[in-house]
């Protein structure tokens, strides 16, 4: 396992690979890993010659009153935990290498980066499709892995691989869920003990919505406040929006139609928290 900081070091150990023949995935991640990064990795692992993953807190994705600076960081612990899921490369950048003086180049990805996340989180996919497009540009894989827990940084991705001509694969890996079905994130470990406990109602709440989708004539509307109710009345979560999208064009769906995929999301605030998940439904 090799740690790469610079980039153009890892420029340069990209283009080596290729000139090898090597096939080259790229895990990009804000660090601080848990066992959904490492199944990430297991996944590149499987599915290329070689695995990078990166490590950068992007600075571009967070909105000036958001948790940048109080982001959970632990390089050390993930290199150790990339290199034992099969990781070859960390790629560690510096934020003044990545964004430095005199900055200006940003990618948005039009009207699918406006809604949901979007709506609540203004310029946050401008940054995360910046900086994927960087990383990119800067490890030069053959393919990408992602979190299905992000549903919507997904489309977005994929909208811009399409639209900037990136030769790359994606591949999506599942959530990764805690035993009581509270999706992995590096941000639970902001959660007092009470509101960890709370917390699962929200899976609780996405399975509620894939049962009642399946019943023929539910109303997404009337799912959309069951779901409410649920998590209202046996949280202290306070819900910032509660999606039944079309899951490839994110537009909110009125009736349910079937051979469409939907993608229920929301996203909770517990205290300064905030948590989102997601399941897709094919009724
Ligand atoms: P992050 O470090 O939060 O930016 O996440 C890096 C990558 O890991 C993204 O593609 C996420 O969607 C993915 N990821 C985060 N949590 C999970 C999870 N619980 N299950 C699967 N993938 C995840």
């Amino acid at each position: 396992m090799e740690v790469i900081r610079s980039i153009g070091g890892m420029q340069h150990t990209s283009d080596r690979l290729r000139c090898e023949g090597k096939r080259i995935a790229v895990v990009p991640t804000m660090g601080y890993l848990h066992e959904g990064h490492l199944t990430l990795i297991r996944a590149a692992r499987k599915a290329a010659d070689v695995v990078i993953t990166t490590v950068f807190v992007n600075p571009a994705q967070f909105g000036p009153h958001e948790d940048f600076e109080r982001y959970p960081r632990n390089p050390e612990g993930d290199i150790s935990l990339a290199s034992n899921a099969g990781s070859d490369f960390v790629f560690l950048p510096d934020r003044s290498d990545v964004y430095p003086e005199g900055y200006r180049t940003y990618v948005n990805v039009e009207t699918l980066s406006e809604v949901l996340e979007g709506k609540f989180r203004p310029g946050h996919f401008r940054g995360v499709a910046t900086i994927v497009a960087k990383l990119f540009a800067i490890t030069k894989p053959h393919v990408a892995v992602f979190g299905q827990k992000d549903a919507q940084q997904v489309v977005v991705v994929r909208r811009m691989v399409q639209d900037l001509n990136f030769d790359i694969e994606l591949i999506v890996v599942p959530t990764v869920r805690e035993a009581d079905g509270l999706a992995l994130s590096s941000r639970n470990v902001y959660l007092s003990p009470s509101q960890r406990t709370e917390a699962p109602v929200l899976y609780r709440s996405l399975l509620l919505a894939e049962r009642r989708l399946a019943e023929p004539g539910a109303l997404p509307s009337d799912v959309i406040k069951e779901m409410s109710s649920l998590i209202s009345n046996t949280s202290s979560g306070v819900i910032d929006y509660i999606s039944v999208a079309d899951a490839n064009t994110l537009e909110e769906l009125h009736r349910i139609e079937k051979g469409r995929t939907i993608l229920v999301s929301l996203a909770v605030r517990f205290g300064t928290t905030r948590l989102i998940d997601n399941i897709l439904v094919s009724p």
